[in-house]
C-alpha cells in the first residue's frame, strides 16, 4: 500500500549493492485477472468513481488518497506492470493522465500535483494491475520524498549509464 511505498522512499538506500538491481519483465506475482480489482473495475464489476473511460483506460478516484481527489489511471486491459504494457495502451493511458492531471489542476486550484507508478512489490506495488497515480499537492502538505541521495565516484556515472544504455532496445 502507499503507506508501504512512503515508509521505503523514506529508507536510507545504503546496503543496497550498487548496480545490481535486475528488474525482471514482469515484477509481480502472476495473477489471474478473474481475481484482479482493476479489472472488475475497468469491466465494471466492482464500483468506482470514475473520472474517465476510454476505449484503452479508465481513471478513478483512489479509495485512500493521499490527498482528496488523488486518482488513477488504468489500461482496462490486464498487465502487470510498466515494463508489461503495450505500445498503443500506453499511448492512450499517457494522454489520459495528462487530461486528467488538467482536470484536476483546474478543478482544485493546484499549484502542483504528483504522478508516480510504483512496479513491483518492493517499490510498494500493491496492486498487481499496471496504473499511474496522480496526486494532488498542497504547500506545508508534509509529504515528503525524503532520500538520502548518494554521489558517483569516478567513473561510476558513466559506467551506470554505459550499463543501462547497452540494454536498450534504441541503442
Ligand atoms: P499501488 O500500491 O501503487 O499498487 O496502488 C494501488 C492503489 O489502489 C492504492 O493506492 C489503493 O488505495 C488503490 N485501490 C485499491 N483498491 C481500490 C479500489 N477498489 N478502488 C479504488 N482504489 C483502490
Ligand atoms: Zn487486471
Amino acid at each position: 500500500m502507499l503507506r508501504d511505498f512512503f515508509a521505503r522512499m523514506n529508507r536510507s538506500a545504503d546496503g543496497q549493492p550498487p548496480g545490481v538491481v535486475v528488474l525482471k519483465t514482469n515484477l509481480s506475482q502472476r495473477i489471474s485477472t478473474a481475481d484482479c480489482v482493476f479489472c472488475k473495475i475497468a469491466g465494471r464489476e466492482l464500483p468506482a468513481e470514475v473520472l474517465l473511460q476510454t476505449p484503452r483506460v479508465i481513471s478513478i478516484l483512489d479509495i485512500n488518497p493521499i490527498h482528496y481527489g488523488h486518482a488513477l489511471v488504468i489500461p482496462t486491459s490486464h498487465c502487470s506492470d510498466f515494463l508489461a504494457i503495450g505500445d498503443a495502451d500506453l499511448h492512450e493511458l499517457m494522454r489520459v493522465a495528462q487530461d486528467v492531471a488538467r482536470g484536476m489542476v483546474s478543478a482544485l486550484g493546484l499549484e502542483g500535483f504528483n504522478v508516480f507508478s510504483n512496479n513491483g512489490r518492493i517499490a510498494g506495488q500493491s496492486v498487481f494491475h499496471f496504473h499511474l497515480h496522480i496526486t494532488p499537492r498542497y504547500p506545508d502538505d508534509d509529504i515528503r520524498f525524503v532520500l538520502k541521495l548518494k554521489s558517483y565516484r569516478d567513473g561510476e556515472m558513466a559506467a551506470y549509464a554505459d550499463k543501462i544504455r547497452h540494454c536498450l532496445s534504441h541503442h
